[in-house]
């Protein structure tokens, strides 16, 4: 039986591999073997590859002949399937049969889930450090063909492992989206808390509330998306002579993860329509709410692939693979690790900084408005975690740090005690995994003091396709972690500006 000290003492030590481990993820192309290979050589650029096939060889032979059966299978695969474009067909991707599972892995195992990355196209959807101890909690989207040997893999490796999505397609089916179920419980506007809703009627709902509450809340377009979609934002603003401090809250720069949009949706909705039960939110702040990032690739993840994840531009120098990662395309330490180079990688940021006029379009509105900005929230999902700048390094520290943690905390308490939910916080790239030129890197770098990034639910049960009933109580557990965050940088600029 192999062990962990067994693995240790065979395989050079990795850092990071979380990251490494997300870097390689087929961007939802399963069955690609083209894409597959793409990943692979990037791969060898980051893990010091050739010791590492040679010591896993060996391991593979002497220890996992699990994995072995897994290579010749996945040959047989590819060999019966024609390498093809991924746009070939306009099919919906099928995940009938993929199962998530929830693992228990010690740092010294991180190639032997590499091997699985790579030769049984296991996919690593979430990779979390467990307190201080070399133990990460990894979920791994398992295809069908792979299952029975993946589950024997950690039997031998001893990784404890749960089940905890067994039919994918299943999940996905269930989600519901408003494409299929439309509850038209107000007449004026489609928008409910209880469903994922369409590009366009998250647009409805915005024009709704422009139209309704003309006082309060002016909406406009800020740029367009690769394929021609507008990048529409909402101010919510109770006017007046007075140029007030303001809120940023941004979701969907990743398209997978739906319940980050209709968070920042619920918020809006929390201003402007109930915005009387709060007054001190838009007496002392301006805010400018801009739901959706990456529109092109949420219609995506609607119509063709559920767990896309990039934006949908096509470049001349990547013509087999589509898509940025846009928040690897900012302009603050850009490219300097936790991206990739390689377009076919789900993490890969672009030909250069701001190639993308998504990202472009969300600089140039952070960038008007910069002035007045004091918080900038990127939403993101999952893994219940408040992070901190920088996500590019964990070596260097913001200079206002104890102020990003000290509000944090407060955020963490709230949301606590609302729901019981216990987010984790810290530095990005300590608590979860480098990222360089993300987004609120950037806004911090361009002096938007308390910029943070979350990750809201849940925490592996579901992932990606959380249940659409969990959709309201994310997003009221956000707006009461952004009342106490308003207060408390609120308290904090007057002090500085009276102090
Ligand atoms: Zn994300």
């Amino acid at each position: 039986m192999a062990t962990g000290q067994t693995l240790s003492r065979m395989l050079p030590m990795t850092t990071h591999v979380c990251l490494l481990t997300l870097f390689t993820l087929s961007t939802a192309v399963p069955f690609n073997p083209k894409s597959l290979r793409a990943d692979h050589s990037n791969h060898l650029l980051q893990y010091h590859h050739q010791q590492q096939q040679e010591a896993l060889a060996d391991v593979e032979e002497q220890l996992f002949p699990s994995l072995s059966q897994i290579k010749s299978t996945r040959n047989n695969i590819n060999s019966l399937q024609q390498p093809q474009q991924q746009e070939a067909t306009e099919a919906p991707v099928s995940y009938a049969g993929y199962k998530l599972f929830k693992t228990d892995v010690q740092e010294q195992l991180f190639p032997v889930v590499d091997s699985l990355d790579v030769e049984a196209g296991v996919e690593v959807w979430s990779c979390r450090k467990k307190g201080r101890s070399n133990h990460y909690e990894m979920d791994l989207l398992t295809p069908p063909h792979a299952v029975r040997e993946v589950r024997q893999v950690f039997i031998e490796s001893n990784v404890t492992y749960q089940e905890v999505i067994d039919d994918l397609q299943r999940a996905i089916n269930m989600e519901g989206t408003t494409d299929e179920i439309i509850i038209w419980n107000r007449p004026a506007h489609p928008m409910t808390w209880h469903n994922y809703h369409t590009l366009d009627e998250m647009y409805q709902y915005m024009d709704y509330l422009a139209a309704e509450f003309p006082q309060l809340v002016t909406v406009e377009d800020i740029g367009m998306s690769f394929e021609k979609r507008p990048l529409r934002v909402a101010k919510v603003s109770t006017g007046g002579p007075e140029v007030k401090p303001t809120i940023f809250i941004d979701g969907g720069i990743h398209a997978r993860e739906w319940v980050s949009p209709a968070t920042a949706l619920f918020i809006l909705h929390r201003l402007v329509e109930f915005g009387w039960q709060e007054p001190q939110l838009l007496n002392r702040f301006d805010w400018i709410i801009l739901p959706m990032v990456n529109p092109d690739g949420y219609v995506y993840t609607q119509k063709h692939d559920r767990l896309w994840r990039k934006s949908r531009s096509n470049l001349d120098s990547s013509p087999l693979c589509s898509g940025v990662d846009l928040n690897r395309n900012f302009a603050f330490k850009w490219s300097t690790g936790g991206s990739s180079p390689q377009p076919c990688s789900s993490v890969y940021g672009g030909p250069e900084p701001f190639s993308e006029p998504e990202s472009r379009a969300l600089r140039d509105i952070l960038l008007k408005n910069k002035k007045q900005l004091k918080v900038y929230i990127s939403l993101h999902a999952y893994s219940e975690m408040w992070l901190l700048p920088y996500a590019y390094t964990d070596a260097e520290k913001p200079d206002n740090y104890e102020d990003l943690y000290n509000v944090s905390v407060m955020g963490v308490e709230t949301i606590r005690n609302t729901s019981g939910h216990d987010y984790r916080m810290g530095q990005a790239a300590e608590l979860l995994y480098r990222a360089s030129g993300n987004s609120m890197d950037y806004a911090h770098s361009i002096g938007i003091p308390f910029s943070f990034s979350l990750e809201l639910r849940d925490k592996g049960k579901f992932g990606f396709i959380l249940p659409k009933e969990e959709i309201e109580p994310t997003g009221r557990e956000f707006f009461q972690a952004m009342k106490t965050v308003s207060e408390e940088v609120y308290q904090k600029l007057q002090a500085t500006s009276t102090g």
